[in-house]
């Protein structure tokens, strides 16, 4: 079925999936098993050529001491220290670095590059921890 209106084909493949949704998810799911090294290599290939872009996007190199030797070790920081905050309620880091190569947040004032280093080094300092400090468990405060 051929449709001139990109409206019409998406309605009419929304409602084809509805009507026929048991056949399609068995379909699917058989597809994914007989593909699966091959949709997983294509998933990497997209997930690391956006967390590329969004690296060069924030500068390529480490905001505190310059570093871009390997971008394994470059991190995507929260300037103002919310970052697990926000992985646990507005997005994945995954989702972040997607928003930001493909241009969909605008302000990027809050967010930097670091290098693993500089990273624990500013957590340490701000005394950003997510979970308590193994000293202060000993310590039994809480
Ligand atoms: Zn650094």
């Amino acid at each position: 079925m051929a449709f001139k209106d990109p409206k019409k084909a998406r309605a009419y493949r929304r409602k084809y999936y509805q009507e026929n949704k048991k056949r399609e998810t068995l379909l699917r799911a058989k597809w994914y098993a007989e593909n699966k090294e091959h949709k997983r290599a294509r998933d990497k290939v997209v997930v690391d050529s956006l967390g590329m872009r969004a690296l060069i996007i924030l500068g390529g190199r480490c905001a505190r001491c310059g570093y871009n030797a390997n971008n394994n070790a470059l991190h995507i920081d929260h300037v103002h220290g919310d970052g697990s905050r926000e992985r646990k309620t507005v997005m994945t880091s995954k989702t972040l670095r997607r928003k930001i190569a493909q241009g969909e947040i605008v302000d990027l004032s809050p967010y930097q590059l670091l290098c693993a280093n500089c990273n624990n080094i500013k957590r340490i300092e701000n005394n950003e921890f997510a979970r308590p400090k193994p000293a202060a468990i000993m310590a039994g405060e809480e």
